[in-house]
């Protein structure tokens, strides 16, 4: 175990799969104190488990990013069972793929803006009290697509820019209070997320072909630029985007 996150109370949503639940792994074996939420409940108290098994300490909770109601009750909970939050991480995610004329395009939109940027609005909004309070430390995850497209994904491009264009102005408006906010890209990483679309296409062949260190990512790549934009380790650092893509947006 590290204690490169010692006295800390994080809090990650979406962690119950993939990034999320390496993030929050990774949070806990630095010694901080990890809230796991996620709308998939079961995922959530399955990584609280793996944190347990590791040694660590978490409490796992159903959120649903998109419900403001549910991000209040989150922090809520979160200062009752393990007091002020000092980190949060936005990581829930969703992905739909298919061009702006396809069935569903309409719902699709919807949905990945209400998840992927509305939602981290929503959590930060509930968690701004603990986070100038402790001098906190917000992780966004955003993608490659904060920058550049990939193929039939607009919702998921726009939300995504988005993602870094709230990460830069929030680290302008909390800097003052001592809230750094940071950004993470990651490039293709094999999870869930993507897993049928990995297994029904060549879609992980094409980016690795585009990727300077020649492979796809893993959720545990994510962890170690998450610990970093937490700890004291990046004390001057915020309003950045750190690229976890093995070189992708280099090319
Ligand atoms: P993942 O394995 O699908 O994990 C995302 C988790 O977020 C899932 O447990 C999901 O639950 C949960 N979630 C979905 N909607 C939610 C909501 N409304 N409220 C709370 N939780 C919700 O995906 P991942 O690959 O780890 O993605 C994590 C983040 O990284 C996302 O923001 C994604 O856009 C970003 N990212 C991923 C990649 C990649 O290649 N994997 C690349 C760039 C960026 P359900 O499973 O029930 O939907």
């Amino acid at each position: 175990m590290g204690t490169l996150l010692e006295g800390h109370i994080a809090v990650v949503t979406g962690a119950g799969s993939g990034i999320g639940r390496a993030i929050a792994k990774g949070y806990a074996a630095e010694g901080a104190k990890v809230m796991v939420a996620d709308i998939n409940a079961a995922g959530a108290s399955e990584t609280a488990a793996m944190i347990a098994d590791d040694g660590g300490t978490s409490v796992d909770s159903a959120l649903d990013v998109t419900d403001r109601s549910s991000c209040a009750a989150l922090a809520n909970k979160v200062m009752a069972e393990l007091g002020p939050a000092s980190v949060l991480v936005n990581n829930a995610g969703i992905v739909r793929r298919a061009p702006i004329s396809a069935q569903g395009a309409d719902q699709d939109w919807d949905d990945i803006m209400n998840v992927n940027a509305t939602g981290v609005y929503n959590v930060t909004k509930a968690f701004l009290d603990p986070l100038r309070e402790n001098k906190g430390r917000i992780v966004n995850i955003g993608s490659i697509q904060s920058f550049v497209h990939t193929g039939n994904a607009a919702a998921y491009t726009v939300a995504k820019h988005g993602v870094l264009g709230f990460t830069r102005a929030l680290a302008a408006e909390l800097g003052p209070d001592g809230i750094r906010v940071n950004a993470i890209g990651p490039g293709l990483i094999r999870t869930p997320l993507n897993a049928e679309n990995r297994a029904n296409t060549d879609m992980e062949a094409r980016f690795v072909a585009q990727t300077p260190l020649r492979r796809a990512g893993e959720a545990e790549d994510i962890a170690g630029p998450a610990i970093f934009l937490a700890s004291d380790m990046s004390g001057f650092v915020t309003g950045a985007y750190v690229p976890v893509d093995g070189g992708y947006l280099t090319l």
